[in-house]
């Protein structure tokens, strides 16, 4: 990848690096004219420009994936299986370039850059087992010498649409599946940090990857529209905010697609006055504020039952001094910076409305030294005796502003949650064994942590929120992942007798 050349807010230069897109196997430069910048956002500098499609660009893409699909789709399940898992390790080798190339363009810290690759090499071992995945069902002698069994098969030219919080993971969740299935792909990643994307194409190729079965588009709502009109494309798999989410999924429904289309989130993290306050503390300080909240399944809400809250407002509150905020270079930092300042300005304005709207502001980022450096930083925040009916309650956030909502029961904590329009990730704490079942059996969310604030499934589970946090059937990677890039035939098949065999005294091998 090209050294990060990084140039003052707003400035752009004839050597500012433009990034293009990848189309069948190699670099293709934007042809649309249009360019949006990509910062370093710890120090607040454009580091390159990123090109934005034209339908056109869109339509190259799409091109290369048509054209390399005939010859993927007939490769062989081991052939398909060697480069995955040649891709596995080539991931592996390069964690340091990964993790590096996001924490750069995100401002996540290292660490949780590393945290990112590791779970996408998780869904690169799963696909590596898609012999095993793709296996059917086979009914022998349903009738007098008919057999009947079922195969699945690739959709053919596939889509991806991803977030900018998870500029390596995101992708994997879904490239990686589609691609095992045998379909062709064109991967539109977020254009605030689109160069991890560029990487793991050359890796693909490296690994042997057939030219023109991952392609990557960058750009905008441009790229996105044509996505999801373009006749050739079979399936839009899209993760991002709920409005856009859903405008995908009614766009690329509309026009005959499959779509599972993954949207935003407001995670509520349920404290039992059982709980062990100093364990549920920690948890609330690090799945509330690590990546900086920036993480669909960071907890939004604290929700304190009874007589719990006082001490555990103090005990998170105590914490917070020790939390390093920090540009993702520093391997003490904790916590980096916010994707933009537009969007850390957006997250500090709730401290603001909660204020006014009646609840307490306990910590205020903006009095962290960093709030006034020329980077995205915002101090970690806490606002306790929060109610739903605020504006810091109501909206995702999506920073490091942790909120407390306090009630008096169990039962209000369940009707606080299934009364939220968001269903992605939840939590409780507590000892209680009965009371964490039944709490299993009451909400209405997807991904639910006992005694866990970060519920994201492993690889071979599938990812996925409930309510306006997922527009579609299936949830995302895991067996869904291969069922959602897949489709169903059923055989029913009569046979004379072949008289196909010939003397071969090798060890039978896979060709
Ligand atoms: P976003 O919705 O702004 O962008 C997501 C993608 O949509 C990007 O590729 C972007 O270029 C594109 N896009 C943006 N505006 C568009 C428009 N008007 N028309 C068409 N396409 C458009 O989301 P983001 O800010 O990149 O990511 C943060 C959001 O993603 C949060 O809401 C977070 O909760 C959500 N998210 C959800 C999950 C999940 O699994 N449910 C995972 C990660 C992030």
């Amino acid at each position: 990848m090209a050294q990060l050349i990084e140039q003052a807010p707003q400035q752009r230069s004839a050597e500012l690096e433009r990034l293009g897109h990848w189309i069948g196997g190699r670099p293709v430069p934007a042809s649309s004219g249009r360019y949006g910048p990509v910062y370093n956002p710890a120090s607040g500098r454009v580091a390159r420009e990123v090109g934005f499609a034209s339908a056109e660009d869109v339509d190259a893409a799409v091109q290369a994936a048509r054209d390399a699909f005939p010859a993927w789709r007939a490769t062989s399940l081991s052939r398909k299986t060697e480069i995955l898992f040649r891709m596995r390790n080539l991931v592996e080798s390069h964690r340091d370039q990964l993790a590096r190339t996001v924490s750069a363009e995100h401002g996540k810290v290292e660490s949780d850059a590393y945290g990112e690759v590791s779970r996408g090499l998780e869904n690169l071992e799963f696909a590596c087992g898609v012999p095993q995945l793709l296996k059917g069902g086979f009914s022998e002698q349903v009738s007098t010498g008919i057999d009947v069994y079922q195969i699945r098969q690739p959709l053919g030219v596939v889509a991806g649409i991803t977030p900018f919080n998870f500029p390596a993971m995101v992708p994997l969740w879904m490239l990686t599946n589609a691609i095992a299935c045998g379909n062709t792909f064109v991967l539109k990643p977020s254009e605030k940090d689109p160069s991890a994307s560029q990487l793991l194409a050359r890796l693909f190729q490296q690994a042997g990857l057939p030219d023109g079965v991952f392609n990557v588009v960058n750009g905008d709502k441009v790229a996105v529209d044509r996505i999801l009109e373009h006749p050739d494309i079979a399936a839009v798999s899209f993760v991002g905010s709920t409005p856009i989410a859903r405008y995908v999924y009614q766009h690329a429904t509309a026009n005959g697609k499959r779509c599972q289309a993954l949207g935003g989130a407001k995670n509520h993290m349920v404290v039992l006055p059982d709980a062990d306050i100093e364990m549920a503390a920690d948890a609330a300080v690090s799945a509330g504020y690590g990546s900086a909240g920036e993480r669909c399944m960071a907890i939004a809400t604290v929700v304190a039952v009874g007589e719990v809250a006082d001490p555990l407002v103090e005990a998170i509150r105590a914490r917070l001094p020790k939390v390093k905020l920090g540009p993702g270079t520093d391997p003490e930092a904790q916590m980096g910076p916010l994707i933009t300042r537009e969007h850390r300005d957006r997250v500090a304005g709730y401290l603001d409305s909660a204020a006014r709207q009646g609840a307490q502001v306990v910590a205020d980022g903006r009095e962290h030294e960093l709030y006034r450096s020329e980077g995205f930083f915002l101090g970690v925040s806490l606002v306790d005796h929060v109610t739903p009916e605020m504006d810091c309650y109501r909206d995702e956030i999506f920073g490091p502003v942790l909120t407390v909502v306090r009630v008096p029961t169990y039962t209000d904590a369940v009707r606080l949650i299934n009364q939220n329009p968001w269903g992605n990730g939840t939590a409780i704490f507590t000892r209680d064994g009965g009371a964490a079942r039944q709490f299993q059996f009451d909400v209405n969310v997807g991904m639910v942590g006992v005694n866990v604030p970060i519920p994201v499934p492993v690889a071979y589970y599938s990812f996925g929120g409930w309510k306006s946090s997922l527009f579609g059937d299936l949830h995302m990677y895991g067996p869904e992942g291969i069922q959602f890039y897949t489709r169903a035939k059923v055989v029913t098949a009569r046979w004379p007798d072949p008289g196909t065999s010939k003397v071969d005294l090798g060890f039978p091998r896979t060709r």
